[in-house]
Order: structure tokens, then C-alpha cells, then sequence
């Protein structure tokens, strides 16, 4: 990816602060061969982008209308059906060289996601990394996830029944902001393997990394109109719900229940990968050398826009004050910046409104009377949207920040004198979509994972050990999401199960109607002995 400062470091040298507000950061050649991706007639207006890392205008691209998601289903829905009778084996080679190809390329990608985002370097590359394993686990695995199974038949060796998954038709995928590489693909890649069509409507901040995917796609051999992009807020999203076959949608809550309640009007299937309030709870016997920097990257990791990161410290009372002496002491001295390379450890919040949102919180909390341990404070000094990582604690119960996602670099703490309460206080919460449990004894902490309401549980780690495992469903329980996604959940999110039945026994005479011909009782005289007979014998 070049920029109009091609070959600087920083952005902070990259942008020359002369330059006049509505020059944009990336010049319009280097937009115009991804934005022309965009399915657009060019009726609904402009998007402008920005640089969260200075404010700064970053690209503009064309919006869709209603008709043009109208038209983008119907050109997906067209290709479908060749591409669904593609043999699996030419599909998987597509998403295999997908997988390939983002390695290869990943400084471009980084790039973008960096200046779309304001995230840091090392959490782009977790992007990278995240496609690259899912490419792989579905290009090993998909065969034996979408291959047929036989069944026991109504009647022994008479039925033969054969269990199919077949394709949906055409998935919309609806994304947030915060992975926009991994993220609009999480669904796309099992889609895609499974026969699908898909349609993406990204976030608008991050539309030019889903329209670099749709380029790497068709280098990696998707034939055209498989993977197709339409570019809006909300009312082109709404659209899309209304055209497609399937939505795998990723994003808040409140808008999750919208989306639910609009495809359920409809019949069609959904995917909804929802807000959390996670928590972390260091048990009195944890390990604190790996628990601190461990649980710093699971709280501030993609500064806290992460759908798993942890907003809730759980600390056992007899290691509470000790691991906050060394904990504050580290999240202190996180790296915050904007360099497009590896230097920063936390990059900026995305856009003014999640700032809005930190500080509100943040602000509420201490005006409330909690205490700020470290951070509580806006970084203006690094860029407009920075936010010092922070660690609250003595927050009251009616802090906005206790139960409301933050979705950002802050985590509250509570202590505990039992790990009874601490899965107490874990499972006092609307969400759950990820926990995470640190102790010296796994088995201990698998016990207490069990009473955890939350889609993922991870021990000794904070979030990236079940979300990189690829064969792991991932998703949320009560307010955090329906369905899953990774693995074989992934694919069965995007298939219909189709049942064929064989009656085998036609072709000697021994039909169901040659036993309803016998006329009278005797059909069921003779079902009800041979039903005798499978109960005895155990048959399924
Ligand atoms: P959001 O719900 O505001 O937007 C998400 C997407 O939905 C955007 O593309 C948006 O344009 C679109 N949208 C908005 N209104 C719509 C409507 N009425 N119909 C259809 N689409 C609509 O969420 P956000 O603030 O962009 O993202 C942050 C949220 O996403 C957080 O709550 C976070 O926890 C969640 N998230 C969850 C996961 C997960 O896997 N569970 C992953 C990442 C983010």
C-alpha cells in the first residue's frame, strides 16, 4: 500500500501538518483501484474516512443504495450456483492460496488496517494471523466437515439415508470496525468453502481493508461476483438483511437485536457475534510472573476494541494487592503511538465517538468514586483519539462502566475471598462471550469453568488461545450472540441439512406399499413386530 508519503516511518512524519484539511492522507490513485470494487450506481453519496491516528481525512469512496445491495444479491445469487457445483477440492485450493497470499502480503493489509483502525502494528498482525489459520484449519478440514453422512434408515438394510449439508445461497456478512481484515472473513472463508455466495457490508471506517480482501479473493482465484462489496452505515446493512439467505453479523448488541428480529421476520438464519463485559479472575494460587504481562495484553490489547477483552479484573483478595503493585507498574509502561511498524504496544481509539464513550465511562466511574490505579486520562498529546490504558478500582456498583460494554483500554477491579464468589461476580452480567481463569492447578480451574456462563473460557490466557484455535467454536452466551463461529459450527452456520432417504427395497418388491397393500390390520401387525424386534436387538 502506498501513501501519499510513500517509505516514511511514523505517521506523525507522514502527515505534513501544513497540508490543507481536505487533502486526504492516501492519494486517489492508490484508493481508486480497491474503491471501484465497491457495487455502487453512485446515487447515494460520498463516505469520507479518517485517520484516527491525526484526524486527518483519510480516503473517499462512493456509497450503495437499497438498489444497488438489491443488485449486488442478485449477481451474487447468479454465480452461486455454478460455484456451489464446483468441485470442494478447487473451492479449498482458492481459500488455501487465500490464506497464502495474506502472509505474503501483509505489510500492505497491515497498513491499511492500521490507518483505518488506529490500532497498533502487533494488533493488525493478530489479523494476519487469525485469516491465516483459519484458511489453513479449512483447507485441511472442510472435506470432513462438509462430507456426507449415512444414518440408520427406518428399516434395516430397507432405508438408506444419506445426511448433506448444502449451501445456504448468499450469506451477508455484516462487520464492525475493530478486526476489519479478520473480521470479514471469519464467516466469509467457511461461506465461500461450503459452495456460498457472499455479500459484505464492512464498517465505513474500515471499507478499504474489506475491499483489499475482495482483491486478494480474486488473486487467490474466486471466480467474480462470489465475494462482493457494498459500502454504507446502518440503512445498508438494514438492506442487505432483506436480500440475502443467511446474515452473519458481528457488531453491538442493540443492533444485533434489530438485525435478529428483521431475519426472523424473514426465516432466514443468523450468525450474531455480540458485545461482552468479560471477566479475568487470578486465583489466590496463579502464577503472577505470566499472569501480569498476560493479563495486560488481554485487557489492552487493540487498546480494549476487542469483542473478548477483559473489562472486568476479578482478583482473589490473597493476591490482590501484590499483583495490582506489578500489574500498574506494567500497564504504565505500555508504549502508546502511531508508527506504522512495531514500536507502539497500544495504538489509538478508532474514531471521536469511542472516545466519547471511554471517557464517559472513565469520567462517570471516578465522579462516582472510584479511584483511577493508572491511566483515567485522554492522550491528546499522542493524537486526537488516544486514551491512556486504565485500571479502576473501588468502582461503585451503579458505575455505567460495570455493566456497560466500555470497549475500550479499561478494566475495573473487584476482589473476592473465594473462588465461589469470584464465578459469582463472573456470571453477574447480561454478556457472555469470554472469560478467562488464572491458577497454578488447570484442573481446578477447568472445575470452575464449568460454572462460568460464557462461549469461550480461557486459562491461563486472556483470549487469543481460543480465539486462534481455529477447529474451537467461538461465540457467546445470554446477550453476547446466537450461533458460532471457527471449526465446525463455522460451516454448519452456512449450511441447510438435507435429508435423502432411499426405500432400497423397491427394487425386490418389498416396499412400504407392498406392506400397506396387505390391506387391513396386517400392516400394522407386521410394523409392530418388526418394531418388537428393533427394540430388542437395540437398533437406533
Ligand atoms: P454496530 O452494531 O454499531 O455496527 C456493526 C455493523 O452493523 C456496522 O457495519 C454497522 O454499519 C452495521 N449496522 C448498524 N446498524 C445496522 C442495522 N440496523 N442493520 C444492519 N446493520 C447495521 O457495532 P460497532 O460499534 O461498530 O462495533 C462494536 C461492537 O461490536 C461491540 O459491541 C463489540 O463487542 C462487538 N463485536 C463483537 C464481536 C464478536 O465476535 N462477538 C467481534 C467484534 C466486535
Amino acid at each position: 500500500m502506498s501513501t501519499a508519503h510513500e517509505g516514511e516511518g511514523a505517521l506523525g512524519e507522514l502527515l505534513d501538518p501544513e497540508l490543507p484539511a481536505a487533502t486526504y492522507v492516501l492519494e486517489p490513485d492508490v484508493v481508486e483501484p480497491l474503491t471501484r470494487r465497491i457495487v455502487t450506481s453512485h446515487t447515494a453519496g460520498t463516505h469520507r474516512s479518517t485517520l484516527p491516528f491525526t484526524g486527518a481525512p483519510l480516503a473517499a469512496f462512493p456509497l450503495s443504495s437499497p438498489d444497488d445491495v438489491a443488485d449486488a444479491a442478485r449477481r451474487a445469487r447468479a454465480a452461486q450456483g455454478e460455484w456451489s457445483r464446483t468441485p470442494l477440492r478447487d473451492r479449498t485450493a482458492v481459500l488455501d492460496r487465500l490464506g497464502a497470499l495474506v502472509l505474503d502480503r501483509q505489510s500492505e493489509i497491515l497498513d491499511l488496517i492500521q490507518m483505518e483502525s488506529g490500532k497498533a502494528r502487533r494488533s493488525a498482525f493478530e489479523e494476519v494471523a487469525d485469516v491465516a489459520m483459519a484458511c489453513r484449519h479449512y483447507a485441511v478440514r472442510g472435506a470432513g466437515y462438509l462430507g456426507e453422512r449415512r444414518v440408520p434408515g427406518m428399516l434395516p438394510l430397507l432405508t438408506g439415508v444419506r445426511v448433506h449439508r448444502r449451501p445456504v445461497g448468499v450469506v451477508g456478512a455484516i462487520a464492525p470496525w475493530n478486526y476489519p481484515l479478520s473480521l470479514v472473513l471469519s464467516e466469509a472463508v467457511p461461506a465461500l468453502l461450503a459452495g456460498n455466495a457472499v455479500v459484505l457490508k464492512p464498517d465505513p471506517q474500515t471499507t478499504l481493508s474489506a475491499l483489499w480482501v475482495a482483491e486478494l479473493l480474486q488473486e487467490a482465484g474466486l471466480p467474480d461476483d462470489l465475494f462482493l462489496v457494498v459500502a454504507g452505515g446502518g440503512d445498508v446493512g438494514a438492506a442487505l438483511v432483506d436480500h440475502v439467505d443467511h446474515v452473519a453479523f458481528t457488531g453491538s448488541t442493540a443492533t444485533g437485536r434489530t438485525v435478529a428480529a428483521r431475519a426472523g421476520e424473514r426465516l432466514i438464519g443468523t450468525t450474531l457475534e455480540l458485545g461482552g463485559k468479560n471477566p479475568l479472575y487470578v486465583a489466590a494460587d496463579a502464577d503472577l510472573d505470566s499472569a501480569v504481562p498476560g493479563v495486560v495484553r488481554a485487557c489492552f490489547a487493540n487498546a480494549g476494541q476487542l469483542c473478548m477483552s477483559i473489562e472486568r479484573l476479578v482478583l482473589h483478595e490473597r493476591i490482590a494487592d501484590e499483583f495490582l503493585e506489578r500489574f500498574t507498574v506494567a500497564v504504565r509502561d505500555l508504549v502508546l503511538g502511531s508508527g506504522l511498524d512495531y514500536t507502539a504496544d497500544v495504538g489509538s481509539l478508532v474514531s471521536a465517538a469511542q472516545l466519547e464513550r471511554v471517557t464517559r465511562h472513565v469520567d462517570d466511574a471516578l465522579a462516582k468514586g472510584a479511584r483511577a490505579l493508572v491511566g483515567g486520562v485522554h492522550r491528546s498529546d499522542v493524537g486526537p483519539y488516544f486514551y491512556a490504558p486504565t485500571v479502576l478500582d473501588d468502582v461503585p456498583d451503579d458505575a455505567e462502566c460495570v455493566r456497560e460494554e466500555t470497549f475500550g483500554p479499561v478494566v475495573a477491579v473487584t476482589r473476592v475471598t473465594s473462588d465461589d464468589e469470584a464465578v459469582r461476580v463472573m456470571n453477574d452480567t447480561e454478556f457472555g462471550l469470554n472469560a478467562s481463569i488464572w491458577s497454578a492447578d488447570v484442573a481446578r480451574a477447568r472445575r470452575l469453568a464449568a460454572r462460568v456462563r460464557s462461549g469461550t473460557v480461557v486459562i491461563n490466557d486472556g483470549y487469543a488461545s481460543a480465539w486462534g484455535s481455529a477447529a474451537a467454536p467461538m461465540g457467546g452466551f445470554k446477550a453476547s450472540g446466537q450461533g458460532r463461529r471457527h471449526g465446525r459450527e463455522g460451516v454448519e452456520a452456512v449450511t441447510e441439512v438435507q435429508t435423502v432417504a432411499v426405500q432400497r427395497g423397491a427394487r425386490f418388491g418389498l416396499s412400504l406399499d407392498t406392506l400397506y397393500a396387505l390391506g387391513g390390520e396386517t400392516p400394522s401387525r407386521v410394523l409392530s413386530v418388526a418394531l418388537r424386534a428393533m427394540r430388542r436387538l437395540r437398533l437406533p
